[in-house]
């Protein structure tokens, strides 16, 4: 596909649902040369601030959206939406989920409104053969979602949707799941898993929320030990997490912020680049560290 017609393509997708059917779509996202193969990332979310914050991470967020490639479509799987199941969300504008309290007024105000995509979640529903993927016509896009895409793509003119995470899977069964999903990459989409590596809420240093970076040794330490595994391909230990010891435990106490990270392991190929930006701890208890394979 050269440029131009890549070009047109991006711009009709968003459009396509309401005068293409699916097979039609599926012809011509079939047709003609493959488009670039989209990386995939794994994001640090932090805080629900971060969405209006200014500071180094988002800006890192912002610097994606000008040198990643342009994606025909964006696949989020959030660690803010948990399943009994997994769903994809199918309506064609998604709502802005302000799935959190206690936070000022202006968060609330908040509205991302990019598009949904019906056809890329019928594409992933497709994709995936081993299980049953429902489509959801009532969530829409969770601050796990927003928060982060709202910097990379601040004009909300490419098509979100988001997979949710089935709290009945094991950790492998969830990596396995992520693998299914590898043709999208191939036809524009952009896989972003929405979480973070360390994240105990219950340990936050309440007494260094004013510092910009903070984190407690055991935090540091898993963090780096989970990263050096990224490095290694070692992904048989990080879906086996629970088996990396008493640090790894302390900043894993639950699965979802975690399980996205697999999500984006597992789509990496064997010669892929990894890279990491936003590697910092905050609150003591959290880090930001962020994945790009491809
Ligand atoms: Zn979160």
């Amino acid at each position: 596909m050269n440029r131009r017609s890549f070009m047109w393509s991006a711009m009709l997708f968003p459009l396509a649902s309401n005068i293409m059917d699916t097979n039609a779509m599926n012809t011509l996202l079939n047709s003609g040369e493959k488009s670039v193969r989209m990386p995939v990332l794994f994001v640090g979310h932090g805080s629900p601030m971060y969405a209006i914050e200014e500071n180094e991470f988002v800006n890192a967020w912002r610097k994606l959206g000008t040198t990643l490639p342009r994606p025909r479509a964006i696949l989020c799987i959030s660690a803010h939406w948990e399943t009994n199941g997994t769903f994809v969300t199918a309506m064609d504008k998604p709502q802005t989920i302000h799935d959190f309290g206690g936070f000022p007024k202006e968060l609330f105000a908040v509205q991302y409104p990019a598009p949904g995509s019906p056809e890329l979640a019928i594409e992933t529903k497709q994709s995936v053969t081993s299980v049953t993927i429902g489509l959801d016509e009532k969530w829409g896009l969770d601050h796990g979602a927003w928060s982060v895409i709202r910097n990379i793509y601040p004009k909300a003119d490419i098509p979100v949707i988001e997979m949710s995470l089935n709290y009945n899977n094991s950790p492998q069964a969830h990596y396995d799941l992520a693998k299914e999903l590898s043709s999208l990459r191939d036809k524009g989409v952009l896989i972003i898993g929405s979480g973070n590596i360390v994240h105990n809420l219950r340990l936050v240093a309440w007494d260094k929320m004013n510092e910009p970076e903070y984190g407690f040794d055991w935090a540091m330490h898993a963090n780096d030990k989970i990263k050096q595994h990224i490095l290694n391909n070692n992904h048989k230990d990080l879906i086996n997490y629970s088996l990396l010891g008493r640090e790894v435990q302390m900043a894993v106490p639950t699965p979802e912020h975690y399980l996205p990270l697999l999500y984006t392991l597992a789509l990496k190929g064997a010669n892929e680049p990894v890279t990491f930006f936003n590697d910092k701890a905050v609150m003591g208890s959290l880090s930001m560290t962020s994945v790009k394979i491809g």
